[in-house]
């Protein structure tokens, strides 16, 4: 006798079997997968909430400097963005997909679209 890993009846069969059934493999992986993915959703719920943020800042005030701290009043969370952007000049922009802001001195940040 074995134990099924996925629904934890017993069932006969090669001692080196672990599911009773294909539905209860099947299920066994889904499972796992979806633990995996739920990861990623979580990081791209983030990410995007970001965007949108950034978006709203954007929309009022366009690349005029502004406070970090006041992008994070509005939410946005600066652990997380998408990729890095270096210009042709050498700036570097940190990117939230196609929205992205430079680092000014004095913790202000300007914000940009990159088409
Ligand atoms: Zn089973």
């Amino acid at each position: 006798m074995s134990t099924c890993q996925s629904c934890n009846k017993e069932f006969n069969g090669r001692s080196n079997r672990k599911f009773c059934s294909i539905s209860c493999k099947n299920k066994f992986h889904n499972d796992r997968n979806k633990e995996k993915e739920y990861k990623v959703l979580e990081i791209n719920k983030i990410l995007h909430k970001n965007w949108v943020t950034l978006h709203k800042l954007y929309d009022i005030y366009r690349s005029s400097p502004i406070s970090m701290d006041v992008a994070q009043a509005y939410g946005y969370n600066n652990d997380y963005f998408t990729h890095i952007h270096n210009s042709p000049i050498g700036e570097k922009y940190t990117m939230i997909y196609d929205l992205g802001f430079k680092n000014h001195i004095d913790n202000k940040i300007q914000i940009i679209v990159i088409d």
